[in-house]
């Protein structure tokens, strides 16, 4: 008996919307199915609007019947957007992530490319006709020279002129060109553009000689260059992390394979961007958030093309489609920036790289001073291969961490004794200081003394801040501002800041130390001319000798001359109901530590709280952070967290606090649930109003992937019909990093 195929006669297709699943097309008239291969874009009718998709695969079927379906309007591209391994990571994310396959294509495409942009660049070019030439022959155009002599040019050259030269010779000629064109004497035409690189024009740098554990390091990854395997790199800032990602890249490149490289959000300076084409001497292309559109566009063709060949970038770009890849490197890898977590599909870029890794069959290396729990746990399971950095010889020893007890110090606006009279021995021994404070503005609280109101945001559960300099209240949670007011609105009393953020330390320690330079470096102060290039600039020059900031100064930075480091508000991180927020406060603590140091100057970092006794404090102070972390995932254990179980949050908001609520708790009645898996909540979030909009969320948890993701795929749509009827606005967190 005969067996075959069935000949694919529909095309599935993923489009840009809410929808669960790809819609069913009729190829477009001529073409059959199984010509269009997946990754291609298409124009297809949706309703009585068009839509941009993408082609899945042909189908032999229609789940419904074929007389009833539509045909695609327009093939968009010669040769498929995207290739098949970048669409298995795509369906891979949907999958995972239990979100819309379009909406995940769209999540990682450019802009311009998302709306049927050309997937290759084009030049604008201009030709003469038939009947422009037939009108030159008979000498027409006497009255009008400029349009005469623009028909003349072209006339000269059969393949027609790029509009550019057009620019550079003939004046005004684009209104020539319109008349001419009108008269149907010349025509507009594109041609594909050179979109090759140019070679860095950087003088190369020699590699340096590695040390001994690096030499390791490069040797044992760059030995399994044809396999997945996953590599933790721990070492502190500046033991060489960096050195062995860039031997690797070489390495990877030599063999004619491209690199990505991943780094946090504000981790991406020029510095490094810099390093990396100096030593690698190929063109690098950086692809970030602070891209406009057409930058986005060129930095995604030129990954495409294979003309770039080494991409810095952050989250989005673990999708950038670099063919063959041979190494993806994730800086920094718990950072938080990593996870998308506000709109769309709320993916993690490490664990994608770990995906894209696995299907590619290449090696991905995981570097940090502060390993995520997660990461940890995979390492002691033995998913995961470790490979550390000691300090480097010419490296400042660890830092010397202490508590600074606030309940039994004075305190001068904020800062203890204690501290004012160590920063004052720093910098009288020439040293810098670094303040690391997590809150900017000038104070957290506007309050009156009178009766007691505090400046309160109308559309959030939170207090708006005082931003002083720009005599403005904000509220950090839905951007609101409203003018600074000198009296209580209640009761027409003065009312005064309280507490302290980043443009009131920046005073306090000014006031303190008025001889000595002080900058401060926060998203505010970034924002401003120069911005933090020149912030940071100002303390690698020594120009500045004291440093105020946010986590802003924990990402990318080294700052050798900095010998004491002091962490105003740690207490924070103690008691929040996230099970993480333990986690973010050591990594942040050791980090901003790490910031500090050179040969032989021992650093030293004074944590302010009122704390000292908390088990926390007391294990990362003992066992640093490995002996932090021992502690904590022994919790984590007994709690059953994660990395321990999976988890999902199922996050809803709407107009009342109520309906949030209720969505949620018809969700759980609703949920197809088995043994393995709980439900925990609804509960509202903690901060639960956010710009007029009420908050809750309702956890999964399990200690087994598969049963989860069994019940979201059952449950999903069932709660999509909910959200709709209630009116309620939802998403799903798959292995979320805070829990509201
Ligand atoms: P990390 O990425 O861990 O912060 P880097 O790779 O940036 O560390 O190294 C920190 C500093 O040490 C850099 O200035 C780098 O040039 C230098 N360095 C790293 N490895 C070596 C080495 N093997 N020999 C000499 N200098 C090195
Ligand atoms: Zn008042
Ligand atoms: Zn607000």
């Amino acid at each position: 008996m005969e067996n075959r195929e069935p000949v694919p006669r529909v095309l599935r297709v993923a489009i840009h919307a809410r929808l669960c699943s790809p819609l069913e097309y009729l190829p477009p008239e001529g073409v059959s199915a199984d010509s269009v291969l997946p990754g291609t874009r298409v124009r297809v009718p949706v309703g009585r609007r068009e839509a941009i998709g993408v082609v899945i695969e042909p189908a032999a079927e229609a789940t419904v019947a074929i007389s009833a379906l539509r045909a695609v309007r327009e093939l968009l591209d010669p040769q498929p957007l995207l290739d098949p391994a970048l669409m298995r990571l795509l369906e891979w994310a949907a999958g995972y992530y239990h979100h819309p396959l379009g909406e995940v294509i769209a999540a990682a495409l450019p802009p311009a490319l998302r709306q049927g942009g050309p997937a290759q660049a084009l030049i604008e070019r201009w030709r003469v006709t038939g009947d422009g030439r037939a009108a030159l022959a008979a000498a027409a155009l006497a009255r009008a020279p400029r349009q005469r002599s623009l028909l003349l040019m072209m006339s000269g050259a059969a393949e027609g002129i790029d509009a550019e030269d057009l620019g550079r010779q003939v004046a005004g000629w684009r209104e020539a060109a319109r008349a001419l064109r009108a008269r149907g004497w010349i025509e507009r035409l594109e041609r594909p553009a050179d979109e090759s690189l140019p070679q860095p024009v950087t003088a190369p740098a020699p590699a340096l000689p590695l040390s001994e554990a690096q030499q390791q390091a490069v040797t044992r990854i760059d030995g399994s260059a044809h396999e997945f395997a996953a590599w933790v790199l721990r070492g502190a800032t500046g033991s060489g992390k960096t050195e062995v990602y860039l031997q690797c890249a070489l390495r990877t490149l030599a063999r004619a394979r491209s690199v990505l490289l991943l780094v946090p959000e504000i981790g991406l300076t020029p510095q490094l961007v810099q390093r990396c084409r100096e030593r690698l001497q190929v063109p690098v292309v950086v692809l970030h958030s602070g891209l406009s559109d057409a930058e986005r566009l060129c930095a995604w063709r030129a990954c495409r093309q294979g003309s770039a060949r080494v991409l810095l970038g952050t989250r989005s770009a673990v999708f950038a489609p670099l063919s063959p890849l041979g190494l993806i490197v994730v800086d920094e890898e718990h950072d938080g920036s990593y996870k998308q977590y506000d709109g769309g599909c709320r993916y993690s870029a490490r664990d994608l790289a770990l995906v894209r890794a696995r299907q590619l069959s290449i090696p991905v290396l995981l570097g940090s001073a502060t390993p995520s729990f997660e990461t940890l746990h995979n390492l002691q399971a033995g998913r995961y291969q470790g490979l550390v950095l000691p300090r480097r010889d010419d490296q400042a020893p660890a830092p010397r961490l202490a508590l600074v007890d606030l309940r039994s110090h004075v305190l001068h606006q904020g800062l203890a004794t204690p501290v004012i009279e160590t920063m004052r021995a720093h910098l009288a021994a020439n040293r810098q200081v670094l303040v690391f404070i997590n809150r900017r503005g000038y104070a957290p609280t506007l309050l009156c003394t009178a009766c007691g109101w505090i400046a309160p945001c109308p559309a959030c559960d939170a207090r708006l801040t005082v931003h002083r300099a720009e005599a403005q209240l904000r509220c950090h949670h839905c951007g609101r501002l409203e003018p600074l007011p000198a009296r209580c609105r209640r009761c027409g009393h003065e009312v005064k800041p309280v507490g302290q953020g980043t443009e009131r330390v920046e005073e306090t320690v000014r006031e303190l130390f008025a001889e000595h330079a002080l900058v401060r470096l926060d998203r505010d102060s970034a924002a401003r001319a120069g911005g933090s290039e020149a912030i940071v600039a100002s303390v690698l020059s020594g120009a500045a000798r004291i440093l105020v900031g946010t986590q802003m100064i924990t990402k990318g930075h080294h700052f050798p001359g900095v010998s004491l480091v002091v962490v105003l508000n740690a207490d924070q991180g103690l008691f929040s109901t996230d099970f993480r927020a333990a986690e973010r406060l050591a990594q942040t603590i050791v980090q901003v530590a790490g910031r500090a140091g050179r040969e032989h100057l021992q650093g030293e970092v004074l944590i302010q709280t009122e704390y000292p006794e908390h088990p926390l404090l007391q294990s990362l102070l003992a066992g640093g952070y490995d002996g932090f972390a021992a502690a904590a995932l022994a919790e984590r254990a007994a709690a059953q967290w994660p990395p321990f179980a999976r988890l999902a949050a199922l996050r809803a908001s709407a107009r009342s606090a109520d309906a949030a609520l209720k969505f949620l708790a018809a969700a759980r009645q609703c949920a197809p649930v088995t043994g393995d898996v709980r439900l925990l909540g609804p509960v509202a979030a903690a901060m639960a109003k956010r710009a007029d909009r009420y908050h809750a969320q309702l956890l999964i948890e399990s200690a087994e992937r598969a049963p989860l993701h069994r019940l979201l795929d059952q449950w999903l749509p069932q709660v999509d019909t909910l959200a709709r009827a209630g009116r309620v606005r939802y998403a799903l967190d798959v292995d979320p990093i805070d829990i509201q």
